[in-house]
């Protein structure tokens, strides 16, 4: 580690209210994607320190100030929240990418979404209500909306500060007291946020950050018994496991698990545009966004033409450093593990005989210890292969033809996954019909949002999970119904 930089300070947990380590003194090291040096650590905190978060959280929940806010107050904290975050955004976006290794641009784009999330959420904290219900004579019905208690909130490392905003805004919002885990990959920010949010007047114990490792302080988190919701987004293998341990207390879940989304190019589509969003929709945070556009299926008669201009576009494409100056088109995986995970895959449909049509490259000066992957074009991949149906999470693009709408229909509906499709069409019937037979959680027509928009409900059919985030739905999600019946006779 080295010390001489103010950031290798130990970084420490937020429990009700108080900036702690773990009860262990264990310590997890922050590395930087684009060198692999160590620049920080945090808490390897396991379920004694789960523990103390949940209790902290209950007992905030219970006896604080907070169960008694009005709700506009609780918007108005969330709303101070998104302020401050405003006023630390470079910052933030510093920090951001430093731990992700997500060029600087990236970075300051999250922070901005971030604060959205904060003003959008603050606004709605008082804008869900309940119903009344025609009800037998002599009786008054109605529902109230009311908050779970104790969510859990399991972070992944590719978007740490905007899927802890989509989590904490839709939860606090509604009344709900939040221990967020973020990923031991990338935690820094998190634990910033909630010193962010003590400063801006929650009260100890609402916003709560525990680290540490996903087999340990994950799954003592997701399995408490005094957590009464968990929200998580990750891969599908480990939203099973979290699922079987929430399960053993009949707890509810979101769940948001990535995908295989699909962009679909018919012929008469305007491919100046399209042709800079099929790019960006992979190539964006190096291909690790669960909403990355990683299959391409093009209408035969535009194949060559799209494939041509693709790999003309993948050649010229540079991965270098987050902080790298020029700018470059993306950064490195977020670790050692992810990057071997991506060239396997990658090493895997080579060596079965998919055609790489283009390949960018990694900058020459880019330090040695970093953990790079050139962006990889396949070419007329057969939909069968497994970097046709799995997540790859980096920069890899696969490329298919199809002959019409029902065959555009089945590949894209070909894997478990359904999260985003993009529909590229100047066809106004056609891109009706599609929108409504492709299976995924949000369709874009003639554009590709990969997520984008506070205000737009997000989350999968299938294999990509379930429940909702974003946008007012997700309060449904983050609050439960009760019917309070009178009877007045
Ligand atoms: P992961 O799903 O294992 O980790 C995500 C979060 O879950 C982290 O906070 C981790 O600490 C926690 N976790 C891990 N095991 C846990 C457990 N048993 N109980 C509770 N929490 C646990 O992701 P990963 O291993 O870092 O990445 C693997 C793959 O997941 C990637 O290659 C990618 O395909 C996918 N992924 C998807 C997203 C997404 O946004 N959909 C995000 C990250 C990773």
């Amino acid at each position: 580690m080295d010390a001489s930089t103010p950031e290798c300070a130990e970084w420490r947990q937020i429990i009700g209210g108080k900036s702690v380590g773990a009860v262990s003194g264990g310590r997890i090291d922050a590395v930087c994607p684009s060198d692999g040096k160590v620049f920080a650590s945090i808490p390897a905190s396991d379920a004694q320190d789960v523990d103390l978060a949940v209790r902290a959280a209950r007992q905030a929940f219970d006896e604080g100030p907070w169960g008694r806010m009005p709700a506009v107050e609780r918007g108005r904290l969330l709303t101070r929240l998104g302020l401050l975050v405003g006023r630390h955004a470079e910052e933030l976006a510093a920090l951001e990418s430093r731990d992700t290794g997500k060029p600087l641009r990236q970075g300051r784009a999250d922070v901005t979404a971030t604060m959205r999330y904060y003003e959008f959420y603050g606004g709605a904290a008082d804008k869900l209500h309940g119903d009344t219900i025609p009800f037998l004579d002599g009786y008054t019905a109605l529902t109230l909306r009311e908050p779970h208690g104790v969510v859990a909130g399991i972070i992944p490392w590719n978007y740490p500060l905007q899927i802890l905003a989509r989590v904490a805004g839709a939860a606090l919002a509604m009344g709900n007291v939040l221990v967020a885990k973020p990923a031991e990959d990338a935690s820094l920010t998190t634990i910033r946020i909630a010193e962010l949010a003590l400063e801006a007047g929650f009260p100890e114990g609402v916003f709560n950050v525990v680290t540490g490792y996903g087999s340990e302080a994950g799954a003592a988190l997701s399995g408490h018994p005094g957590v009464d919701y968990v929200t998580f987004t990750g891969s599908p293998g480990t939203g099973t496991a979290i699922q079987q341990a929430a399960a053993l207390n009949n707890r509810g879940v979101t769940m948001e698990l990535g995908g295989k989304s699909p962009q679909i190019v018919f012929a008469d589509a305007d491919l100046d545009k399209v042709l800079p969003v099929l790019v960006n929709a992979i190539i964006q945070n190096a291909g690790q966004t669960c909403s990355a556009g990683s299959r391409v299926l093009i209408e035969r008669p535009a194949y060559d033409a799209v494939a041509e201009a693709l790999a003309g576009r993948f050649a010229k494409l540079v991965a270098g450093p987050h902080d790298a100056d020029p700018e470059r088109d993306l950064g490195p995986l977020v670790s050692a593990r992810q990057r071997a995970r991506v060239a396997a895959m990658v090493e895997e449909a080579e060596a079965s005989g998919i055609a790489v049509l283009a390949r960018g490259t990694v900058d020459e000066r880019a330090p040695q210890g970093g953990f790079y992957a050139a962006p990889v074009l396949f070419g007329a991949v057969d939909p069968a292969a497994r970097i046709a149906r799995e997540e790859i999470f980096g920069p890899v693009l696969s490329l298919f033809s199809f002959e019409g709408e029902d065959e555009a229909v089945r590949l894209a509906n070909g894997t478990d996954y359904g999260l985003v499709a993009g529909i590229w069409t100047r066809d106004g019937a056609r891109q009706h019909r599609l929108a409504k037979r492709v299976r995924a959680g949000q369709v874009f027509v003639n554009s590709y949002g990969a997520g984008g928009g506070v205000e737009l409900p997000f989350g999968g059919f299938g294999r990509s999970g379930h429940g909702r985030e974003k946008g007012f739905e997700a309060l449904y999600d983050m609050s439960a119904t009760k019917t309070v019946v009178f009877d007045h006779r």
